[in-house]
């Protein structure tokens, strides 16, 4: 009998915060105008967005037209690089992308969607075994026909932190926009242009308490950037369609909070997150950390186990009452290898057997203890079922 469902699985997604729901409501029934028309009602709902806006980009210290508000993560992620891939082609017959083998596949696909339909040469730069981009490795790769480089800020499956900043000054200084997906990453480092550099912010709520179904895109005033769906001028004409005014609002009010409990946030998650590494490595015969020891976010704890099949090991931790993943939610179902892992050098057995942790603001140290002593007889007795390869 499970007694209680303990959720292991903040990087897949957040449940909304209960300031964030109400900061909502008024938006649904009672202010539900369409920002884009003249009379009263139009007009309150323009006010609610454009406050979001404000608000958010006062956070992210840039000009609220700075900022786009899109359907998630997703969404900023393809807006951005096909958005700005696209410009950079029309404008100077730009065809190279780079980017990396451990992006999320919002990212990976976007770029590849540019080399199928577009032409598009895309490069995918050399990560080490953690995970990190070597701002070197980004300065040898640089074309003059580079439209764009995309890379990561914090890893949504092995958890690691890019030095974006260091990699952006190497962009900057060749005149080449830098994108980062930093939709993992917003719930727990500053991603502020300030601080990260980048041209091209992706973040999305549902990562940060907030809803799902929302995301933004900071995109530097300076940065070429057509749409890629055609329609409405919404989003000073570079993002078609009315704007979710509700989630919007929460969009914000999620950020605003994130921003003020960051620290707190971060002090939680990182001893609990650590004590998950520490009794894994001691407790499971063979574990190994993926990611790096210490550029990595603070909820953040993924491993190979060997002779474990991911999705039956998480399919008994189900039963047990733990919500855990095996990397990106998307991969949920897939048997087939992490690319992001095998990127790191580990082998195709080695990758099947990944295992994600990850804690948020309600995990409780007894929930890592409980967590603890059960995962170890479930990765015994998945090793007695499988058998060995010959
Ligand atoms: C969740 C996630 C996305 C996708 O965001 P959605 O809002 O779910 O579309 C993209 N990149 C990273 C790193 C993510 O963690």
């Amino acid at each position: 009998m499970i007694e209680r469902r303990i959720y292991l699985d903040y990087a897949a997604t957040t449940p909304v915060d209960a300031r964030v729901v109400e900061a909502m409501r008024p938006y649904w029934d009672e202010h539900f105008g369409n920002p884009s028309s003249v009379h009263a009602f139009g007009q309150a709902a323009e006010a609610a967005l454009e406050g979001a806006r404000e608000r958010l980009a006062a956070r992210l210290g840039c000009a609220p037209a700075e900022i786009l508000f899109t359907s998630g993560g997703t969404e900023s992620d393809n807006l951005a690089i096909r958005g700005v891939a696209l410009a950079a082609q029309a404008r100077r017959c730009a065809r190279h992308v780079l980017t990396t083998p451990v992006e999320h596949p919002a990212v990976l696909n976007a770029c590849a969607y540019l080399r199928r339909h577009h032409g598009f040469e895309v490069e995918h730069l050399h990560v080490d075994g953690f995970g990190v981009v070597d701002p070197e490795t980004v300065a040898a790769a640089l074309r003059p026909d580079t439209a764009l480089v995309s890379v990561i800020c914090g890893n949504n499956e092995i958890g690691t932190i890019n030095p974006v900043a260091d990699i952006a000054a190497v962009c900057r200084s060749r005149g080449v926009p830098l994108h980062t997906d930093a939709v993992q990453a917003a719930a727990w480092l500053s991603v502020s242009p300030a601080d990260l550099g980048a041209d091209l912010i992706s973040i999305g709520a549902h990562k940060f308490y907030g809803p799902k179904g929302v995301g933004a895109l900071y995109c530097r005033a300076e940065v070429d950037l057509i749409p890629v769906q055609p329609g409405g001028e919404q989003e000073g004409g570079r993002r078609a369609g009315t704007q979710n005014v509700p989630l919007i609002v929460g969009l914000a009010r999620a950020f605003e909070i994130a921003d003020d409990e960051r620290h707190e946030r971060s002090e939680h998650a990182r001893a609990l997150r650590d004590r998950v590494i520490d009794g894994v490595l001691s407790a499971v015969d063979g574990a190994r950390l993926t990611g790096h020891p210490a550029h990595r976010l603070p909820n953040h704890a993924s491993f190979v186990l060997p002779g474990v099949e991911a999705n039956r090991l998480l399919a008994a931790l189900d039963l047990a009452g733990f919500a855990c993943s095996s990397g990106s939610a998307c991969k949920t179902g897939d048997p087939s290898p992490s690319s992001v892992l095998l990127a790191l050098g580990l082998t195709p057995d080695e990758a099947l057997g990944s295992l994600r942790v990850t804690v948020g603001r309600s995990t409780e140290p007894s929930d890592i203890e409980a967590f603890l002593d059960t995962l170890p007889r479930l990765v015994a007795t998945q090793r007695r079922l499988t058998v060995p390869a010959a």
